[in-house]
């Protein structure tokens, strides 16, 4: 059977120093783990193509399909802070762009499908483990309503990689609306090669701020757009309780998405100064420094862009400045505004701010669990009966009485029903997140035992993360206290 894919690659008509044309390692024995049918439906692929043997070997780099023409694309990026003028698709392989069912042009992505010409040291390959994390997560933040490529496959290899010890391969199909990363713009800026980085804007603009091309400056349109997405990007995870774990350069998408999942985790607790990444021992990336990460990470593509933006210098330094400085702001209102719907505060008054902040502050104080937390106010929105459930969570839950008192009052200056409110805030308070003594739990039972039901499980519940589900109830419950996890590893 053929399985078609329509594809149409525009990345692989940019100048040939854009890439490596490379096609995928083959590998022993391809077995599909898991396939998203939605998603292919969505592609205008065929699950069942897809899911047949000839499918499966194109999902794990045996065969390319008809119209694919492989690369790997070329990045810098700054890494903790260190700029690398080469990196690159070292273990990822774009197999080509599709146009999806609305429209909007899709990469097709394998990762750990063999080595490139940007491999370094490097196998090319990827072990279970992370396949199945980036999968579960990636999946979750789409489910939650958060910009994120997504996962299309998941296949097991057949063959063995070494890392500190053997573990199975596998590979990821990865779709993403683009793979431009900050670092892209900064493999050809470090170059001194301007018509590069015009022609990667260009490609940028045509494919994802099409608005930007009709601005009196396009490129510091383009510049705004990107900072706008990201400011929006990075509200967003603030509100779930997500940590990147690795905003190099290189993992900041010029689309705006959530890419390269590593060593990414959710927070249980809250605390702002949570680290997972057990390579981030400074804490560059903790949970409440990706605002700011994530501006530095835009000052860099500011300055790859600014050749490109007014005729001299200084004005150029000046109006991307001028772009920088909203980022503050548009990340402000995008945070507030999201803490106050969580907290269902549906219109804006005095001292929302403060009062949302200080719930933050005393549930640091009180050890108190971030999404649970915020999924049980909502039935506390609905009278004091609810607060039994709230401070359990606390440690010491006098604080949080007090508070609860104040939000009360506030609550009562709001137009909506009770019932009204807490079906509100049960839209942005997720009831289920990918926490992480789960996902190491799925990984563990997968590579170990060969087990994929619990990974199955998971899925299911993270595909509807503001319901409980019935029967899976436990999923939306803390770690037990001896079964927290600290650390999170890249495990590539
Ligand atoms: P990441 O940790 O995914 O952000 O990757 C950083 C860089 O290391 C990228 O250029 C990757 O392609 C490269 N890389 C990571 N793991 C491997 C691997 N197993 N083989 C080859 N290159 C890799
Ligand atoms: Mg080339
Ligand atoms: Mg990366």
């Amino acid at each position: 059977m053929t399985v078609r894919f329509a594809f149409d690659n525009s990345y692989a008509r940019l100048p040939s120093s854009f890439y490596a044309r490379v096609s995928p390692t083959p590998v022993s024995a391809p077995h599909l783990l898991k396939l998203n049918q939605e998603l292919a439906v969505q592609l205008g692929l065929n699950p069942v193509e897809l899911a047949t043997q000839a499918g499966v070997e194109i999902l794990a780099g045996k065969r390319i399909p008809e119209g694919a023409e492989p690369i790997a694309t070329a990045y810098a990026g700054h890494q903790f802070g260190q700029f690398v003028p080469q990196l690159g698709d070292g273990r990822a392989i774009l197999l080509g762009e599709i146009v999806d069912q609305e429209g909007v042009r899709r990469d097709i992505q394998l990762k750990g499908s063999g080595r490139t010409p940007f491999s370094r040291g490097g196998d090319g390959r990827a072990a279970l483990g992370p396949v199945l994390r980036e999968y579960i997560v990636s999946e979750a933040m789409a489910a939650l309503g958060i910009p994120t490529t997504r996962a299309l496959a998941a296949v097991m290899t057949g063959d063995e990689v070494i890392r500190e010890t053997y573990l199975p391969g596998a590979v990821l199909t990865r779709v993403a609306s683009s793979h431009m990363r900050i670092g892209t713009f900064e493999f050809f800026a470090a170059r001194g090669d301007v018509d590069a980085v015009r022609a990667l804007a260009d490609h940028a603009i045509a494919r994802h701020y099409p608005d930007a091309a009709g601005a009196a400056r396009p490129y510091l349109a383009l510049l705004e757009s990107v900072i706008a997405r990201q400011a929006n990007l990075v509200a967003q995870w603030l509100l779930v309780g997500f940590i990147h774990g690795v905003m190099n350069t290189d993992n900041m998408s010029i689309a705006g998405e959530t890419i390269d999942y590593g060593p990414c985790a959710f927070l249980d607790i809250y605390n702002p100064n949570t680290v997972f990444s057990s390579i981030d021992q400074l804490g560059r990336y903790a949970y409440a420094n990706q605002p700011a990460i994530a501006q530095w990470n835009l000052t860099r593509l500011a300055e790859c862009l600014l050749p490109l933006l007014a005729g001299d210098q200084d004005k150029s330094v000046e109006q991307a400045q001028e772009a920088l400085s909203a980022f503050a702001a548009r990340f402000s209102d995008a945070y507030n505004s999201g803490l106050r719907r969580k907290l269902g505060l549906l219109s804006e008054r005095e001292g929302d701010l403060a009062l949302t902040h200080d719930l933050l502050d005393r549930m640091v104080a009180g050890k108190a669990d971030f999404t649970l937390t915020f999924r049980r106010l909502s039935e506390a929105a609905i009278g004091p009966e609810g607060d039994v459930a709230v401070r359990s969570l606390f440690e010491d839950p006098a604080p949080y009485d007090d508070w609860a008192e104040r939000w009360r009052k506030r609550l009562g200056q709001e137009p909506q029903e009770g019932s009204v409110r807490r079906a509100s805030m049960q839209r942005v308070n997720p009831a289920v997140i990918p926490r992480n003594h789960r996902v190491e739990a799925v990984i563990e039972a997968a590579v170990e035992k060969q087990e994929f039901g619990p990974f199955e499980d998971l899925l299911t519940v993270l595909g509807k993360p503001y319901e409980v589900q019935p029967g899976f109830a436990s999923y939306a419950e803390p770690p037990p206290r001896d079964g927290r996890v600290y650390k999170t590893f890249c495990g590539t």
